[in-house]
């Protein structure tokens, strides 16, 4: 099989049969031999009857039926597990990504050898309260994952090769990094293309603005698991001995200070007045919760399955 076209969605029931007429009339102009998962994500309304009806008209249409709603990820990720077609693309379900994109993103994975293209809404028809902080979420996103050529993470149109599908693991709401998650995993060719976009024209968006602050968390917690995720203790490990360091060296001017004035026969302090004391107790508290912390990061990743997962590329 050629393509599997993933689309994720919840309460989108209008848009869905032109969504799938549309994928069904590219496919067949350029020959494709294709499958169109529909992941409804628990929706409310009518979309998992229109998906029964559409899969009753075509063996390509397949779906998928959440008994709530989980989020966009959990519904790529049920998707990528399913998908059968050598490049994968995923794309919203509210029409606002063209299906006429699919030739040239499917192209750009065979021939180019990409192993990822993010589609690019260089002209959006969205909000202003969303194309501002969009932008810098994104050069955020940049500099963090060190993807520099990218320019819209959160696209929902992409394209895969089938094999960074099966290698990644979408979770959360990490749908908005899934090119660093892809980075990470060793898949570093990744592409943009330039794609259309139009304005939603049926129903209301899903993601409100705690989409930005959601999502500068998700990337700290990616930048922290693949710098640190498998070795915990180099980081908690550091902190902990530069604070159990700074506290010590608190202690001996502490004491020292005591000891000094008590030899020279000069009036001297009880060491609680001094705020030396409370730095060292703070900073050697701190720094001991620290390597502990650093520890249990290690027991735990001792037990992580994947720790000794590699992405074997070639052998002989
Ligand atoms: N979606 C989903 N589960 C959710 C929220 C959204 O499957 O919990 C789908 C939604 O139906 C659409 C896609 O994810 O197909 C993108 O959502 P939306 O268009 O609301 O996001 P926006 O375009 O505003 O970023
Ligand atoms: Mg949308």
């Amino acid at each position: 099989m050629d393509i599997s076209v993933i689309v994720p969605l919840y309460n989108e029931e209008e848009s869905l049969p032109e969504l799938y007429a549309w994928i069904e009339r590219v496919m067949k102009t350029h020959n494709f031999t294709y499958e169109i998962i529909f992941i409804n994500d628990g929706s409310t309304d009518n979309s998992w009857q229109v998906i029964e009806e559409l899969s009753r008209k075509s063996d390509c249409v397949k779906g998928v039926k959440f008994r709530r709603n989980y989020g966009k990820s959990p519904a790529l990720y049920c998707g990528f597990e399913r998908a059968q077609g050598e490049v994968v693309i995923t794309m919203d379900a509210d029409l606002q990504d063209s299906p006429d994109e699919i030739p040239e993103l499917y192209r750009m994975i065979k021939e180019d050898g990409y192993d990822l293209v993010s589609g690019y809404k260089q002209k959006r028809y969205d909000p202003l309260s969303k194309t501002l902080p969009t932008k810098l979420f994104n050069a955020t996103a940049r500099r963090v994952s060190g993807i520099h050529n990218l320019h819209d993470f959160n696209c929902g149109l992409k394209a895969y090769r089938k094999e960074v599908v099966k290698n990644i693991e979408v979770y959360g709401e990490m749908h908005r990094y899934i090119p660093y998650l892809a980075k990470n995993a060793g898949f570093g060719k990744i592409g943009e293309k330039v794609v259309h976009h139009q304005a939603r024209k049926y129903g209301h968006t899903k993601f409100g603005l705690d989409r930005f602050v959601n999502g500068y968390l998700d990337l700290i917690t990616l930048w922290f698991l693949s710098r640190f995720g498998l070795k915990p203790m180099h980081v908690f490990g550091l902190l902990g001995s530069i604070m159990f360091m700074l506290g010590f060296l608190s202690v001996v001017i502490v004491g020292g200070m005591k000891l000094y004035y008590m030899n020279n026969a000069m009036p001297y302090r009880l060491v609680t007045e001094s705020p030396y004391f409370y730095l060292a107790l703070t900073l050697m508290l701190l720094g001991t919760q620290l390597f502990v912390a650093g520890f249990l990061g290690e027991l735990i990743s001792r037990n992580a399955p994947e720790r000794n997962n590699y992405l074997i590329e070639k052998e002989l």
